[in-house]
């Protein structure tokens, strides 16, 4: 039997061109989850009313209020601002918020506990060359991000993370490919092949910065003809994985 074989888009930092990339998205009828906090030290953040817009059509998940690495707050200061980018988003657009993203992917066990507390139903992590159904809902990681790696930068980043089947999937998967464009191509034949999930993940800031709006558009448009994928948002995919898991117990 076929294994069910999925697609889904992640567009991190609310950034003022994510309305761009939402218009690119639409005209495919595609679905992705944008993961926006309230500030950003580094760049700009859509309004409250450009959020709310955005939350019509797509989800909005919490990606926490300052945008700042989790890792270098204390306990009490990570957990707060968790839960407040979770409220900041909830108030914004009026709906329930069920996915995370980790700012910088950085995370650790207890930072996932304190995730689960605040009610999130799954995380989106930095584990990039990932194309399998997540294990565990609060580390799901991504096939490709849109950036041209080199290989050792790949390699060096997954091994950083612990992400080892990263590793092995950068180069049996993806064929330590360097061009993100044939990198999400490799993973969308593997999951038409053998099931699993093709997840693309971008910020606009940086398609911008690089000048690849062209690219992303041929991309969603490319992938938009694989009728094979099933169109999931992130807090889809991680209500799928967590009923996998139910029925495995
Ligand atoms: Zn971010």
């Amino acid at each position: 039997m076929q294994k069910p074989a999925y697609l889904t888009i992640s567009v991190d930092d609310g950034y003022p061109l994510d309305l761009r990339a939402a218009e690119l998205l639409n005209r495919h009828g595609l679905k992705a989850t944008f993961y926006i906090p309230a500030t950003n030290p580094e760049y700009e953040v859509m309004t409250k009313e450009q959020v709310r817009e955005l939350s019509r059509r797509f989800e909005i998940g919490g990606h926490t209020y300052s945008h700042l690495s989790l890792t270098l707050k204390s306990d009490a200061e990570a957990r707060a601002d968790i839960l407040d980018g979770k409220h900041w988003v909830e108030d914004v657009t009026g709906l329930p918020v069920r996915a995370f993203c980790y700012p910088q992917g950085k995370f650790t066990a207890r930072i996932v506990e304190w995730v689960k507390e605040a009610g999130f139903i799954g995380a989106r992590t930095c584990f990039f060359n990932r194309s399998e159904m997540p294990r565990d809902p609060y580390r799901c990681g991504v096939s490709t991000h849109t950036h041209n790696h080199s290989a050792l930068i790949q390699v060096r980043h997954a091994l950083l993370e612990g992400n080892f089947k990263g590793v092995v999937d950068f180069f049996r998967v993806h064929k330590a490919e360097r061009d993100w464009e044939i990198h999400f191509q490799h993973a969308v034949s593997a999951v038409e092949r053998r099931g699993g999930v093709a997840h693309l993940f971008f910020h606009t800031w940086e398609i911008d910065q690089q000048r690849d709006w062209d690219k992303l558009a041929r991309v969603l448009e490319y992938v938009a003809g694989r009728k094979q994928l099933t169109r999931v948002t992130n807090g889809e995919l991680f209500a799928l994985c967590r009923a996998r898991m139910t029925d495995a117990v």
